[in-house]
C-alpha cells in the first residue's frame, strides 16, 4: 500500500457490517434500508434487462433518459438549469463521483477544505489526489458551522471546498445563512466547491435543502453530487450523478471515464423513472423516515445516550458520556457482545481525534420492529 493510502486500512462500514453478521447483532452501523425501494423501480430495472436495455456499455456520459431526468429533477426540485447533454454526468454512484471530481480537478499539494466530521471516502480521495485535507469542525449540539472557522481555514494553497448537505454523520442541514456565508467566500477566493448532496431529500422538521449551485454566484464554480441510492433504497444499485458546467463535466468525465468508464445500464434506466415519481412518494419517504428518527432518538435517550436530533439524512449522532463511556470506537467493538446491536464510531470521521471520541452514530433507516427492538437492547447498557 502507497504512502497515500496509508492507515486507510478497511473502512468502518465494511468493519461493522461484517461484525455484525459475525455476531448476529442488529445492524445500525453502515446506512443501508433493510427494505428495498418502490416495487415499481425494481420492476423497471428488471424490466430493462429482459428488453435488453443497458445490458451492454451504456454511453460514457450515462443514458440520454437519465440525464434529462437528473436535469428535470432539478428544474423541478429547485429551480436549477442544467443541459443534460453537456451538463449532467452519470457516475457509478455518488462514491465515484466524489473521486472523480477531486481526482480531475486537484493539482498534487492542493489544500481542500472539508466540514469534520468527514464522510470516510472523503480522506481517501484527497489523499489519492496528493491533495491536502484541511478540516472545519462542526460542533455539537448542533453541529451549526462557524463561518469565521471557515475563513481562517483558507490560504493561498486553498483551492477547493468540499461540502456536504444534509451531513453524514451529524445529520446537520446547512441553513441558507451558512451556505451563504460558503458561497461568499468561494466567489471572494475565487474557490471551487464539490457538494455532496446524497441526502438532499432526507430533511425534517420543515428544514429545506437548499443545493448550494442555487446561491449567487456558485453554478459556474460547482460540481454538485447526488445518487439514488438514499432517495430510492437501492443502496446497491450505485447510480449517482453530478451537475455542473461543461467545463467542469468535462473534467470529472475525464477521470471518471478511466475508473469505471460506465455501469449500471439496466439500473439507469430505473432511476430514470424514479426520479419522475410524483411528489406522494417523496414526502412519504421523508414522513416515514422522521417516524423513524423520532422512534429511535425517543429510545436512544430512553436507554442513557445524549441525542443530537438530526434535522437530515437518517442518522443520529449520540454522546456515550452520559452512558459513564468516553470512547466510541471501544464501545462499538464492544456493543455486539454486550447487546447485540451495531453502531458506528464517529472518531473515524475526525482528525481531531478529541472531537470526535465520544460520539455514537446509529442509523434509523430499518423498520420500526427493528428499531424498536434495538432501543430494546440498548437500555440493558445501563
Ligand atoms: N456521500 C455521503 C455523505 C454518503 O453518506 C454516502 C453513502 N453511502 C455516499 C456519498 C455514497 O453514495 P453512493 O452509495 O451513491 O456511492
Ligand atoms: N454512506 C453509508 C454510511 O454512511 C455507507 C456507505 C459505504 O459503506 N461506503 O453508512
Amino acid at each position: 500500500l502507497n504512502r497515500r493510502l496509508a492507515g486507510m486500512g478497511t473502512t468502518i462500514f465494511a468493519e461493522m457490517s461484517a461484525l455484525a453478521v459475525r455476531t448476529g447483532s442488529i445492524n445500525l452501523g453502515q446506512g443501508f434500508p433493510d427494505t428495498d425501494g418502490p416495487a415499481e423501480v425494481a420492476e423497471a430495472a428488471a424490466r430493462a434487462i429482459r428488453e435488453g436495455h443497458g445490458n451492454q456499455y451504456p454511453p460514457g456520459p450515462g443514458i440520454p433518459e437519465l440525464r434529462q431526468a437528473v436535469a428535470d429533477h432539478q428544474r423541478r426540485f429547485y429551480g436549477l438549469e442544467y443541459d443534460p447533454e453537456t451538463e449532467v454526468l452519470v457516475t457509478a454512484g455518488a462514491t465515484e463521483a466524489i473521486a472523480a471530481a477531486l481526482l480531475a480537478l486537484l493539482e498534487p499539494g492542493d489544500e481542500v477544505i472539508a466540514l469534520e466530521p468527514y464522510y470516510d471516502s472523503y480522506a481517501a480521495c484527497i489523499a489519492m489526489a496528493g491533495a491536502v485535507r484541511v478540516p472545519v469542525t462542526l460542533h455539537p449540539p448542533d453541529f451549526a458551522l462557524d463561518p469565521d472557522q471557515l475563513r481562517r481555514a483558507v490560504t493561498p494553497r486553498t483551492r477547493l471546498l468540499l461540502i456536504n448537505s444534509p451531513h453524514n454523520p451529524t445529520g446537520a442541514v446547512l441553513s441558507r445563512e451558512e451556505l451563504t456565508a460558503i458561497a461568499e467566500l468561494a466567489c471572494e477566493r475565487d474557490l471551487l466547491v464539490v457538494t455532496d448532496e446524497v441526502y438532499e431529500h432526507l430533511v425534517y422538521d420543515g428544514h429545506e435543502h437548499v443545493p448550494l449551485a442555487s446561491l449567487p454566484g456558485m453554478r459556474e464554480r460547482t460540481v454538485s453530487i447526488s445518487s439514488a441510492g438514499k432517495t430510492f433504497s437501492f443502496t446497491g444499485w450505485k447510480i449517482g450523478w453530478v451537475t455542473s458546467t461543461p467545463e467542469l463535466v468535462t473534467a470529472v468525465r475525464t477521470a471518471k471515464q478511466f475508473l469505471t468508464y460506465v455501469s449500471g445500464g439496466p439500473f439507469q434506466y430505473a432511476v430514470a423513472e424514479a426520479l419522475r415519481l410524483p411528489e406522494s412518494y417523496f414526502t412519504g419517504l421523508r414522513d416515514d423516515l422522521r417516524q423513524r428518527r423520532d422512534l429511535l432518538a425517543a429510545g436512544l435517550a430512553e436507554a442513557g445516550f445524549t441525542v443530537y436530533a438530526p434535522k437530515g439524512t437518517y442518522f443520529i449522532t449520540t454522546d456515550i458520556r452520559s452512558l459513564g463511556e468516553e470512547d466510541g470506537m471501544a464501545f462499538c467493538r464492544s456493543l455486539p457482545e454486550r447487546c447485540g446491536v451495531v453502531a458506528i464510531p464517529n472518531v473515524v470521521f475526525y482528525d481531531d481525534e478529541k472531537a470526535g471520541r465520544p460520539l455514537v452514530r446509529f442509523a434509523f433507516c430499518k423498520r420500526p420492529e427493528v428499531l424498536t427492538s434495538a432501543v430494546d437492547r440498548l437500555r440493558q447498557l445501563g
